[in-house]
């Protein structure tokens, strides 16, 4: 495994402050370190190991990245994370939002509920589902916010079909670090609150105020917010890239369209629809106000969040959006698989997803344009590993996804 070919591998996806550790100290591993561009330095090892080495690149020939202006469109959640991560790296980001408050699309929508979609086999579908996951999850602590809450996530076997992908999921991964089995008895007793159903937990899984959490994100300081802007327009002749908004035009070096089901209007995307969807408010009650974690079967119940907890969803095929009735209703039949209170609703509230025909997002370029939309029912867990994607793409890294991810992903895949 070990061969010349994987460390010269690993020196040209390097940079300058690329460091490394490995158990292993043997003269093989240190040859092809040398060889190949690293320096290392013995330390001691685990135990029965003597020695483990540790060590970095010698990577002065990278190039130095330059820093450039950009425009995001969109301050949702896939929106505020990219504008983030490129101001992280040092470029003078302008993010367009057309609504007087920032994230007031789909991603406004109540609380987001962090966790993965997984699948007993491997495919770039699966992985891309995992390592997002565990991504998004370091991401939102490195973040050192109030508004990430990471709770761990509850999904409940509430059906023939939830249980036997469970028991599969189970048998292919028998012991790991990423999800534990817990009955019906354990889960509430760890939820704090009577269960219907036993299920999988998540400790790595959380829920976010995607509002606070993009305010925090859209407050760094290479980052400037233009309200009530919408973008008409954006031009893109091979050389310069211009931006219509208001009435104004503006040149960007790179131009990120993070508009969610909304992108469709600027570019055109074969793939993408749009997925109407309702959350119910219910008032808190003595009966699950101490409710520790967000329960998901074919619904969703959250913990207490300023006053009240999130039922969700529909997904239905309305396209106007007023808060339905019907869709409370439908609210509330799934919530009889999480448990047996009585819940009274006060409010509601109405998004539209943007929905892929393959339920991946649509990432990557098109015509000249960076593009990151498509994430479905399950943004605030794509969106970090996405932005990394548009991050490193922009700045010509290498990409922290496989090629066949990468290639699953691909923004024009529809077309
Ligand atoms: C009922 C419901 C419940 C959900 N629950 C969860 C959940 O628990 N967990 C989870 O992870 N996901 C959940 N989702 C999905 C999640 O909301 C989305 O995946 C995510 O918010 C998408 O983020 P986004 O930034 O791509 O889009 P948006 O949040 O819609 O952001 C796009 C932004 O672009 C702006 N915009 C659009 N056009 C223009 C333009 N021309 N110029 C300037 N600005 C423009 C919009 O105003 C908007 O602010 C749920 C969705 C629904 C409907």
């Amino acid at each position: 495994m070990w061969s010349k070919e994987i460390f010269k591998q690993m020196y040209l996806s390097s940079h300058g402050d690329t460091t490394f550790s490995t158990f292993t100290s043997a003269r093989l591993i240190k040859n092809n370190l040398e060889e190949s561009g690293f320096v290392y330095e013995l330390d001691e090892g685990f135990s029965n190991k003597r020695h483990m080495l540790k060590g970095k690149a010698l990577s002065t020939n990278v190039k130095e990245i330059s820093k450039k202006k950009i425009a995001v469109i969109g301050s949702g959640i896939a929106g505020s994370t990219l504008a983030y991560k490129l101001a992280q790296r040092g470029h003078r980001v302008d993010v367009y939002e057309q609504n007087d408050e920032l994230c007031s699309g789909v991603s406004g929508n109540g609380v987001l509920i962090t966790y993965p979609r997984l699948s007993a086999f491997d495919s770039p579908y699966a992985r891309f589902c995992l390592h997002s996951f565990l991504f998004a999850s370091s991401f939102y602590d490195s973040l050192n916010s109030n508004a990430w809450y990471k709770s761990g996530v509850f999904l409940m076997n509430h059906d023939d079909s939830s249980l036997k992908r469970q028991n599969s999921l189970l048998e292919a991964r028998p012991s790991n670090d990423l999800f534990e089995e817990l009955s019906c008895e354990e889960a509430s007793k760890r939820a704090g609150l009577k269960l219907n159903n036993g299920g999988i937990f998540f400790k790595k899984g959380g829920y976010l105020e995607a509002k606070a959490l993009c305010q925090d994100l859209l407050s760094h300081k290479n980052i400037n917010l233009i309200l009530s802007s919408r973008v008409e327009k954006i031009e893109a002749d091979g050389k310069n890239l211009t931006l219509v908004s208001e009435g104004e035009i503006s040149e960007y070096e790179e131009v990120c369209l993070c508009a969610g089901y909304a992108s469709e209007n600027l570019l055109n995307f074969p793939g993408l629809s749009s997925k109407r969807g309702q959350i119910s408010y219910v008032d808190s009650s003595k009966d699950f106000e101490k409710l520790n974690f967000p329960i998901c079967a074919s619904g969703y119940f959250s913990p207490r969040v300023k006053g009240s907890h999130v039922l969700g969803s529909s997904y239905s095929e309305v396209t106007n959006d007023i808060v339905l009735e019907d869709e409370h209703t439908s609210n509330k039949e799934k919530l009889k698989a999480i448990h047996n209170f009585k819940v009274n609703i006060v409010d509601g509230n109405v998004g539209f997803r943007a929905v892929t025909k393959d339920r991946l997002p649509l990432i990557g370029i098109n015509k000249g344009i960076y593009v990151n939309t498509g994430h479905g029912s399950r943004g605030s867990t794509s969106s970090p590993l996405c932005a990394e994607i548009i991050a490193d793409l922009i700045d010509g890294r290498p990409l922290p996804a496989d090629h066949e991810v990468v290639i699953a992903l691909d923004a024009n895949r529809f077309n």
